[in-house]
């Protein structure tokens, strides 16, 4: 999503960065770079202005710091205003304090702003905190949200409770509360309804619901796709119920950013998490450091561990990075590894977050080929096609019938079979090479 951001603030960083000493006319003339940078990125017109005009004031009234540049300088001063900006620290969810009462997360938003989606994200996620969540169905006006509520919490093994579309809203989460305190929910989530825009019956509604309940956090979701008109849903939301958290669904999409960057800074109301996709596990939490970084080129590192925790089990990862080491990796190891990658999300996401390969990664062609889903596929019915024995010992496949046989049972051609020994060979090489040290991206990239 901040692609365009990231890679128009590097070059104006590349630019300061090679000068010696930077004048106060250098740093206008990156300043002024910056702006337009943000400003295309949809950036709010005002917060842009007051973000140039503080890092300005520091550039230029700052001492030199020894161990920096001063185009260095600089970059630091953009990286520590954008975290300001983003709200400086993670702001975690608000828990019940009584350990009689669960914590109670309203979630509210226009129509189509991902909100049952993030009902069930947010559920799971918790739940792998050690939680008992419980879900409540409140949209009662468009029926196939109940629905796709109840789909989402058999998925996942997550009670959620409902009583159709006659029942009035706050009496649903009264008696939702009543229910999980019976279970032993500690930890429920209400769904409520959207409209497509705000209203006045839906905005009274949703009061009602908040004096009856008494939420510990009522959270606005918003798409980050709907770009500046996202920061006037927010003000118009928090003047009318009293928001404790925002949450940006969607940031996988490609719009540029801007909603993001604006709209902590305009309501004061923290950003708590992020929406990365549309499958039940693309939740993050919202992180103002990383996600500068992001943007500054810097990666995300701590995110990509956080994910990789999940998807990996250690035993096994200690296990894989033995093998890699000794250069016994095989089919069976590369199979379960390609799984594995994609767990950890879509290959550009993940890039994103390794430092020094965002823009440079993304114009390489051979990223572009290992993108391509199809070609997954084929590598993995390849490997498939080849028996036990051929893919712990790939040496098998130097014989020419063997790999005529996998051809055929793949229904690829030779030439792929070929390529992939090839390639699965040279990987193994450059495995071993890595283990010694001395990364290089484009190697890196290759592996993949
Ligand atoms: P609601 O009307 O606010 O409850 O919205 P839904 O939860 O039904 O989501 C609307 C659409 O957005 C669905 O098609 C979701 O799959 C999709 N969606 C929700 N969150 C994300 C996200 O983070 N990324 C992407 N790409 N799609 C999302």
């Amino acid at each position: 999503m901040f692609e365009n951001l990231s890679d128009r603030l590097t070059d104006v960083f590349n630019r300061l960065g090679s000068k010696g000493r930077l004048t106060e006319s250098d740093v206008d003339a990156g300043l002024r770079e910056v702006r337009l940078a943000l400003l295309e990125a949809d950036v709010n017109f005002k917060v842009v202005k007051d973000f140039v005009a503080r890092v300005r004031e520091q550039a230029i009234g700052e001492e030199v710091t020894k161990s920096l540049t001063p185009g260095q300088q600089v970059i630091k001063i953009v990286h520590d205003e954008l975290v300001h900006l983003l709200g400086d620290a993670n702001v975690p969810i608000n828990e019940s304090k009584n350990r009689e009462q669960p914590t109670i997360v309203m979630l509210v938003g226009l129509q189509g702003a991902g909100k049952t989606t993030m009902a069930a994200k947010l559920a799971l996620y918790m739940r792998k905190k050690g939680k008992t969540p419980l879900l409540v169905a409140a949209d009662i006006y468009r029926p196939a949200a109940i629905k796709q509520l109840e789909t989402l919490g058999k998925q996942l093994n997550i009670p959620v409770y409902s009583e159709g579309t006659e029942v009035a809203p706050p009496d649903i989460a009264e008696h939702a509360l009543r229910q999980a305190r019976i279970n032993g929910n500690n930890f429920v989530i209400v769904d409520t309804a959207g409209r497509l825009q705000i209203d006045e019956r839906l905005m009274t509604e949703l009061q009602q619901v908040v004096e009856r309940i008494g939420p510990t956090e009522i959270m606005l979701v918003v798409d980050a796709m709907i770009g500046q008109e996202s920061v006037k849903v927010a003000e118009a939301f928090h003047a009318k119920v009293p928001l404790t958290g925002l949450i940006m669904t969607k940031i996988d999409g490609d719009a540029r950013g801007g909603a993001a960057l604006s709209m902590r800074e305009v309501t004061g109301v923290p950003i708590k998490f992020l929406g990365t996709g549309e499958k039940t596990d693309a939740i993050e939490p919202f992180h103002p450091d990383r996600l500068a970084q992001r943007i500054l080129g810097m990666g995300d590192v701590m995110t990509l561990i956080e994910r990789a925790e999940q998807v990996y089990d250690k035993d096994e990862a200690k296990k894989m990075q033995k093998k890699m080491r000794k250069g016994t990796f095989d089919f069976e190891d590369f199979l379960g590894a390609m799984n594995s990658m994609r767990k950890l999300g879509p290959i550009q996401q993940i890039l994103g977050m390794i430092p020094g390969l965002g823009k440079q990664m993304r114009q390489m062609k051979e990223l572009d080929e290992a993108l391509d889903d199809r070609e997954m596929k084929r590598i993995e019915a390849i490997i498939q096609s080849m028996t036990i024995k051929e893919r712990r010992n790939p040496d098998l496949l130097k014989d020419p019938s063997r790999k005529r046989r996998i051809s055929v049972g793949s229904g690829t051609r030779i030439e792929d079979v070929n390529a992939l020994v090839k390639q699965f060979r040279e990987m193994q090489r450059m495995m071993k090479r890595f283990s010694k040290g001395g990364q290089n991206p484009r190697d890196l990239m290759r592996m993949f």
